[in-house]
């Protein structure tokens, strides 16, 4: 067990370990050994004193009554959520015994899949003795796609590493796009850098189908469709080519395919040809298009939700492409980010070890598990799933199309294990339970996908109960089942090291040392940072790609195009007919994915769940504010409550999420109307591509 040494009283320096882009600094206020108070760190330029509603509550979350403290046996029926205490040793030696048993049966060790995602964004609790441990017994692999790969695979394709302007750089910006983004509750540390660009004159514009907190916010709200942002941003092109009004040097220095890009908005995507896709006037396309090609810096916020749809890869990549019609990209503050993920060059491959993967080991795309647990092949050849391994994830509230989900969870023959803080949604179906450290009791490592400050957490509380961290469990059980290799006796102060030793220039200087003196460090980029100015793309060309090659090779356009969902009026016009509405489920306010979803006060704040529907859909329909409603497609469906409001375009319904089942009525929730269909790049998930019907219940 990796040395704890705590304070009694005095203030730990940490880091939020939640999936979301602003990575904060915390400082932990500890009294007698107890943490009684986070704060943002008022030293850290991103975060700025603050931390969100969600985890001002992190202290109420670690102390939670209902939290796991000892492992836990089932003894009643799957999903019931019956259980006994047992002892450590009891426990790790009946999974160990379960797994040799399954990794040698006649399935083979492939039919053990590892389930994970962001529960903590830690590299030692995230991605290092759990991987060292599923990669050495030869488990299936599994395809993290349930929030970004498509953007993630096509900004790939696009420009190679992920970069943008950070807040601090967008807030030199006199016109910021904020695109599908709701900036107020997904990334609000971005928010200060806005109104310090506004005060000094910037207009901020809101692309959304959802009038969020955000969009209520900025000068102008532009309701668009969902998931036609790629045909908006084409039409944006076609003025600024139309209106010369395109930087061509820098198209012609640092890019390839501009002039058959130039082509193809020119002929196919005017304004007036785009304007019935993406449901807005002509004239609020040119506007927009004129304006954004005319000022300078120009900043566009893009976000994964609008990646969520059929052919979200491809609007990601036509999206990131407008900074470079214009040659936004030269500006301080200009620019468009998805994620600066790209930034962080450490060593992941000595922390996770993919040298010890198999050669021919599947790979298991994590959005379709139902299919996989229920499928004799898993739905991609080879053995059945046996065994299920779930860490910082809840796939019984988060994954897609849940009823085939929980069909799979409820099989006698499948044995599970869950890490948890909680008795979720998933842990209700486990064999076994383990209770697991939160962020204040373990060591970690943060990278981040908003900003390029790597920021060390600390544990500042002893752990609760018997909780143990990830990589403590995945290291014992790795003893238990006689993996002798000396990289399961890494203990985690030797895997951030391990982390940080990496030959990148950004990294220069950056130690574990220094990080436990100062808490957080700017990667060694230059203070002024536009990444794409100059830029040499790791992409193959080496040039940032409008023409990608290799799209081609997957069955892509390898020029930016507009592809519509797949449960939309264009690409399905029967099924739009049956389920004309399309259901958005953005993330709640105060819930991050589903945790916090069981802290009470901001289970408060959340209410119950509702439905949002514009005017007109709820008048055709006789809905009326407060009506309960359920909504329904094919593969299952929901209840809520109607809020009537033109704050959603007609043809939209909206749900927040991600609730528990265990606390929705009738245990159901957005999920089980979800797919399991999967985005044009990356496997990514198509949760915003959903058909539904609602009726009153
Ligand atoms: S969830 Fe985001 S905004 Fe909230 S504390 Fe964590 S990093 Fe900061």
């Amino acid at each position: 067990m990796t040395p704890l040494p705590l304070l009694r009283d005095g203030i730990v320096r940490g880091a939020c370990p939640h999936d979301c882009p602003d990575t904060c600094a915390m400082l932990v206020h500890v009294r007698d050994g107890r943490a009684v108070r986070v704060q943002g760190d008022p030293a850290h330029p991103v975060t700025q004193g603050f931390l969100c509603t969600k985890v001002n509550r992190y202290v109420e979350r670690t102390y939670h009554a209902d939290r796991l403290t000892v492992p836990l046996r089932r003894i009643g029926p799957k999903g019931e959520g019956r259980f006994e205490p047992a002892t450590w040793d009891e426990a790790l030696g009946d999974i160990a015994r379960r797994l040799d048993e399954i990794r040698h049966g006649p399935h083979g060790p492939q039919s053990i899949l590892p389930y994970s995602y962001a529960g903590t964004m830690g590299l030692v609790q995230g991605s290092s003795m759990d991987r060292r441990f599923f990669h050495r017994i030869g488990a299936s692999l599994l395809a993290r796609t349930i929030c970004s790969a498509a953007g993630v695979e096509a900004w790939k394709h696009t420009y190679g590493d992920r970069m943008g302007p950070t807040p601090e750089e967008a807030e030199h910006a006199r016109l910021i796009l904020i695109w599908g983004s709701n900036t107020l509750t997904s990334n609000p540390h971005l928010w200060p850098a806005v109104r310090r660009a506004r005060d000094r004159g910037a207009r901020v514009v809101a692309i959304d189908p959802i009038r969020t907190r955000t969009a209520a916010q900025c000068d102008r709200w532009l309701p668009i469709r969902p998931g036609t942002d790629a045909a908006l941003a084409l039409a944006m092109m076609h003025v600024a080519f139309r209106d010369g009004l395109a930087d061509l040097d820098y198209l012609a220095a640092h890019t390839v395919g501009w002039e058959a890009l130039r082509e193809r908005v020119l002929n196919e995507w005017s304004p007036a040809r785009a304007a019935p896709t993406v449901g807005l006037d002509e004239g609020e396309i040119e506007t927009l298009a004129l304006e954004y090609a005319t000022t300078r810096p120009t900043f566009i916020r893009l976000n994964y939700g609008l990646q969520r749809h059929a052919g979200g890869g491809m609007a990601v990549r036509t999206l990131s492409l407008l900074p470079a019609v214009t040659g936004a990209w030269r500006d301080l503050g200009g620019g468009a980010t998805l994620s600066t993920g790209g930034a962080f060059k450490l060593n992941n491959a000595a922390l996770e070890r993919p040298d010890w993967v198999a050669p021919g080991t599947r790979t298991i795309n994590m959005i379709r598990l139902g299919d996989a647990l229920t499928l004799p092949d898993a739905g991609v050849g080879g053995p059945p799933v046996k065994a299920l391994v779930v860490y910082n994830s809840n796939p019984g509230a988060v994954a897609p199309d849940l009823r085939k989900v929980r069909e799979g969870l409820r099989r006698e023959d499948l044995f599970t294990v869950v890490l948890e803080h909680f008795r979720t949604d998933t842990a209700d179906y486990a064999d076994w339970v383990l209770p697991a450290t939160t962020q204040l009791e373990h060591w970690d490592v943060h990278t981040t996908y908003g900003h390029i400050y790597l920021t060390l957490n600390r544990p500042s509380i002893a752990p609760v109960g018997e909780s143990l961290p990830n990589s403590e469990i995945f290291r014992r059980l790795a003893a238990r089942m006689g993996l002798t290799d000396p990289a399961f006796a890494d203990d985690d102060l030797a895997l951030i090291r391990q982390a940080l030793d990496s030959p990148h220039p950004s990294l220069a200087g950056i130690t574990l040392e220094r990080l436990m003196e100062e808490g957080w460090a700017r990667l060694a980029y230059p203070a002024d940072w536009r990444p794409y100015a100059d830029p040499r793309p790791n992409t193959p060309s080496g040039k940032i790609q409008i023409l990608a090659p290799e799209l081609a090779r997957l069955g892509l356009d390898p020029l930016p195009t507009y592809i519509p969902p797949q449960e939309s009026t264009e690409a399905a016009p029967g099924l739009a007919e049956r389920f004309p509405l399309t259901l958005l489920s953005p993330p709640e306010h105060p819930f991050m994915n589903s945790t916090f979803a069981n802290v009470p006060a901001l289970e408060r704040a959340a209410g119950g769940a509702t439905l949002l529907l514009h005017p007109n859909e709820a008048a055709v329909r006789g809905i009326r504010e407060g009506d309960r409603l359920r909504t329904f497609n094919d593969r299952g469906d929901f209840f809520a409550r109607a809020v009537v409001t033109d704050g959603v375009r007609p043809g939209v319904a909206v749900s927040y999420g991600v609730r528990w089942a265990s606390r929705s009525e009738c245990g159901r929730t957005v999920n089980d109307t979800t797919s399991q269909g999967v985005a044009d790049l990356g496997g990514g998930a198509l949760f915003y591509d959903n058909a539904v019907e609602v009726e009153i219940a």
